[in-house]
């Protein structure tokens, strides 16, 4: 069953977003060679909680930190550890919140320092069809639309998307009904209602859709090795169209870049 929120509960959900899009913000600057991802797992827990805040992951289903650290071919869910990040690599973090009971929930995968442009295209596209498929949240339409438009477009460009793992709603759970798959047919699927509140978090390989699990229980990462994108924002369906709650201006910031695709996204892709 589909928990929808009120005006009220969507503006919670909108600080519990923006206490995470703060910590990957902070975050942005600590991303570099050398850096373990435990360490930066310890500056997220200590920012949270110093924004009046809880850590979402810690101890949600056993798992042990407060992000999940996923470099290179590690798709998500991967447990951060001593391993220094290196020149070249990428890293998706996903990180969770709760405040007022509500839980935020978003990720944005990092280069560490230059990173070849093959594995920023697939940044970019991943980005992208993030976007693509916000834009089909809207009353009216279906799941099965939002994951059509980013199936598509990821398809298109040549990557494999990821089907064992899949956005979400949330709310006062981490993971509410419905499902949001990354792949999708047009017109089916649940109708999208308002006032709902989904995770949309399109994960994409660079290589073969196929993904396997390490003996942690908790690790994904592709079957083939090749490097995998993961880009998630929290988003509400207000007055029949998507609002976006998270935001990634405070990573754009901390990293100097110019960046109005939000803005773009509201202007054009709200008009499709
Ligand atoms: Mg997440
Ligand atoms: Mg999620």
């Amino acid at each position: 069953m589909i928990i929808t929120k009120t005006r009220e509960e969507i503006e919670l959900m909108r600080e519990s977003a923006l206490i995470v899009s703060k910590t990957l913000g902070m975050l942005a600057s600590e991303v570099k060679p050398g850096v373990t991802t435990l360490h930066l797992d310890k500056l997220a827990e200590e920012f949270i909680r110093d924004h009046g805040a809880v850590p979402g992951f810690l101890g949600l289903y056993d798992f042990p930190n407060t992000l999940c650290m996923s470099p290179n071919a590690q798709v998500v869910h991967g447990i951060p550890n001593h391993t220094p990040l290196k020149e070249g690599d990428i890293i998706s973090i996903d990180c969770g919140a709760i405040k007022n009971d509500f839980y935020g929930d978003h990720a944005y995968t990092f280069a560490v320092g230059e990173i070849a442009p093959e594995i920023e295209r697939l940044l970019t596209i991943t980005k992208e069809s993030l976007y693509l498929g916000i834009a089909q949240l809207k009353t009216g339409n279906r799941v099965g639309d939002v994951g059509y438009a980013i199936q598509q477009f990821t398809e298109a460009a040549g990557y494999g998307v990821v089907r064992e793992l899949v956005g979400h709603g949330l709310g006062k759970k981490m993971h509410e009904d419905p499902e949001m798959p990354n792949y999708g047919r047009r017109g089916k699927g649940k109708k999208l209602i308002e006032g709902m509140v989904v995770a949309i978090e399109p994960m994409t390989n660079m290589g073969t859709h196929r993904i396997k699990q390490l003996r942690d229980g908790w690790t994904i990462l592709t079957a083939d090795g090749k490097p995998s994108a993961h880009f998630e924002h929290d988003v509400a369906i207000i007055d029949g169209k998507p609002e976006i709650l998270s935001t990634f201006k405070y990573i754009y910031q901390a990293l100097g870049i110019e960046s109005d695709e939000e803005d773009i996204y509201r202007q054009e892709l709200l008009s499709i």
